[in-house]
C-alpha cells in the first residue's frame, strides 16, 4: 500500500496551481488539487482575463469618436454594464471549466474546498472535514489586495468587487498608482465614469521608465481623467448614497465609490504553515530558492504567495521548472530575468529590461534613443493622442538593454521584441532588421539618433 494518498497535492488552483498539477497528474504522477473558490485562481477569475474584456469594452468610446474622421457617422451609443457583466461571467465559466478539465483529462483528483497544513504531510480539507496525506506538497495560493487601514475603509471596494458591481457608478476614485489603479481609471473613464487617480507619490507607476510614466500621465489626463499626484485619502465617509473622501491635504472628494487599487499580499492566512514547519520572509511571502524549494523538505511554493515577481506567465513559467526539476529529473532554476509585461492602462505600456534610471545604476556609458510621435491613426482621426518608444543600449557593448512603448498594441510589440532582448539583440541587430511598413513598431529598428538633453 502506497505510503501516502498523494504522491503531490497542490494547495490553490490558480494559473500556477493548476498548470503544476496538470503537467504532473499528466506524467503518471497521483496529484490531488483543492481550490476553495474557483479554478482558474486570480488571473481568470478576477485578473487579466476580464480586465482585459473591460479594457476592451472602455475602449469603444473613444473608437466611435475616431470613426468620424473616417468617415463614418456612428448613431446613438449607449452602453450596457449588465450585458457586459453577463458576457464577461459567461466566458469566465467557459475558462474555468476548461481549466477544470484539464486537469482531469490529465488525471488530477479535482477538490473544491478550502485545504490547510496541519503537518509536512498532511492536509486538512474544510469541505468535508478530513485529512488527506501526500508525499509533496506545493502551496499556489496567490495574493490577496491589501488596504491601508483609514478610517471608512469598509466603504471601498478592491478591483476584486468591481468585476461585480451591481450598477456603473456615476463617479469613481481610484487609489493607488500601480498596474491595477491606472489600468481601472482607464477602464472607468473609457466607459462614461467620472474617474479621478488619487496617488500618494510624485509619480505613478513606481519602478517603471521616468518618460513612461510622465508619458501615460499626460495622456491619461488629456482623455480626462482627473490624475492627482501627493494625494492619498485620510478618510471614508458614507453621506446618502454618496461617498465623501477626504485627503491628508485636507481637500475633499465626492464619489460614488472608492476603488482601492494599493498593491496585493501573498494568500497564507489559515493555511498552517506554522504547522508544517514553512518559513515566511519579512514581507509575509513563502520563502523559497530558486527552484521554487521551501525550508522544508517535501514543500514547494510558487506564484504569488511566493511574491517574486506577480505575474500569471511567471507563476506558470515557476510551474514548468517545478514539474521539469521534482518529476521530471532535470533542476531548471527559476528565470526571472528580462520578463517582458504589459500594463492595459489607455494608451498601454509595455516594457522588457532596464529602465534608463536602473541601466545608468548598473552601466557606464548608456545610449538612448526615443521616438515620440503621434501615430498614423490619429491623423485622421484628430485626435491628439502620442506614442513613445525607448531603447536603452549599453553603448560598451552595443546591447540592447531595455525596451518600453507607451501607445496602442504596446502588448503585442513587446512580447514579440522581447525575444530578441532575451537573445541578447545589440542595437546594430536592431538596425540590421528592415522595417514593417507603415506601422508603429517600425520606429524601433529606424531609430538612429542618439537622444541627447539638448535635442528634447
Ligand atoms: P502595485 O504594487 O502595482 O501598486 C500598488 C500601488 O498602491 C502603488 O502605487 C503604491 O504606491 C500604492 N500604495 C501601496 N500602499 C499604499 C498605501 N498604504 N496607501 C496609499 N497607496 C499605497 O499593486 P496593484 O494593486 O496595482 O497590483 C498588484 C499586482 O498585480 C502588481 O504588482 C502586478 O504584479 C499584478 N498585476 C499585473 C497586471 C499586468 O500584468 N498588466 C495587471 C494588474 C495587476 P507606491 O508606489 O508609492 O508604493
Amino acid at each position: 500500500m502506497a505510503k501516502y494518498d498523494y504522491d503531490l497535492f497542490v494547495i490553490g488552483g490558480g494559473s500556477g496551481g493548476v498548470r503544476a498539477g496538470r503537467m504532473a497528474a499528466g506524467r503518471g504522477v497521483k496529484t490531488g488539487i483543492a481550490e476553495e473558490f474557483r479554478y482558474g485562481g486570480t488571473c481568470v477569475i478576477r485578473g487579466c482575463v476580464p480586465k482585459k474584456l473591460f479594457v476592451y469594452a472602455s475602449h469603444f468610446s473613444e473608437d466611435f469618436e475616431d470613426a468620424a474622421g473616417f468617415g463614418w457617422h456612428v448613431g446613438e451609443r449607449r452602453f450596457d454594464w449588465a450585458t457586459l457583466i453577463a458576457n464577461k461571467d459567461t466566458e469566465i465559466a467557459r475558462l474555468s471549466a476548461l481549466y477544470e478539465r484539464g486537469l482531469k483529462n490529465a488525471g488530477a483528483d479535482i477538490l473544491h474546498t478550502r485545504a490547510g497544513l496541519r503537518d509536512a504531510h498532511t492536509i486538512h480539507l474544510s469541505a468535508d472535514n478530513r485529512t488527506v496525506t501526500a508525499d509533496k506538497i506545493l502551496i499556489a495560493t496567490g495574493g490577496w489586495p491589501s488596504l491601508p487601514e483609514i478610517p471608512g475603509i469598509e466603504h471601498a471596494i478592491t478591483s476584486n468587487e468591481a468585476f461585480h458591481l451591481p450598477q456603473l457608478p456615476r463617479r469613481v476614485l481610484v487609489a493607488g498608482g500601480g498596474y491595477i489603479a491606472v489600468e481601472f481609471a482607464g477602464i472607468f473613464h473609457g466607459l462614461g465614469v467620472e474617474t479621478t487617480l488619487a496617488y500618494r507619490g510624485a509619480e505613478i507607476l513606481r519602478g517603471f521608465d521616468t518618460d513612461i510614466r510622465a508619458m501615460l500621465r499626460r495622456e491619461m489626463v488629456k482623455k480626462g481623467v482627473d490624475v492627482r499626484v501627493n494625494c492619498n485619502p485620510a478618510r471614508i465617509e458614507k453621506r446618502g448614497a454618496a461617498l465623501i473622501v477626504t485627503l491628508e491635504d485636507g481637500g475633499v472628494i465626492e464619489t460614488d465609490s472608492v476603488l482601492y487599487a494599493t498593491g496585493r499580499k501573498p494568500n497564507i492566512a489559515g493555511l498552517g504553515l506554522d504547522a508544517a514547519g514553512v518559513a515566511v520572509n519579512a514581507q509575509g511571502a513563502i520563502a523559497v530558492d530558486e527552484y521554487s524549494h521551501t525550508n522544508v523538505e517535501n514543500i514547494w511554493a510558487l506564484g504569488d504567495v511566493t511574491d517574486r515577481v506577480n505575474l500569471t506567465p511567471v507563476a506558470i513559467h515557476e510551474a514548468m521548472c517545478f514539474v521539469s526539476t521534482v518529476f521530471g529529473g532535470k533542476p531548471v532554476p527559476v528565470d526571472h530575468d528580462l520578463i517582458p509585461t504589459a500594463v492595459f492602462s489607455q494608451p498601454s505600456i509595455g516594457t522588457c529590461g532596464l529602465t534608463e534610471e536602473a541601466a545608468r545604476q548598473r552601466h557606464k556609458n548608456i545610449d538612448i534613443y526615443k521616438g515620440d510621435f503621434r501615430p498614423m491613426k490619429h491623423t485622421l482621426s484628430g485626435r491628439e493622442e502620442r506614442m513613445l518608444m525607448k531603447l536603452i543600449v549599453d553603448a560598451d557593448s552595443d546591447r540592447v538593454l531595455g525596451c518600453h512603448i507607451l501607445g496602442a498594441d504596446a502588448g503585442e510589440i513587446i512580447q514579440a521584441l522581447g525575444v530578441a532582448i532575451k537573445m541578447g539583440a545589440t542595437k546594430a541587430d536592431f538596425d540590421a532588421t528592415m522595417a514593417v511598413h507603415p506601422t508603429a513598431a517600425e520606429e524601433f529598428v529606424t531609430m538612429r539618433e542618439k537622444w541627447t538633453p539638448a535635442a528634447e
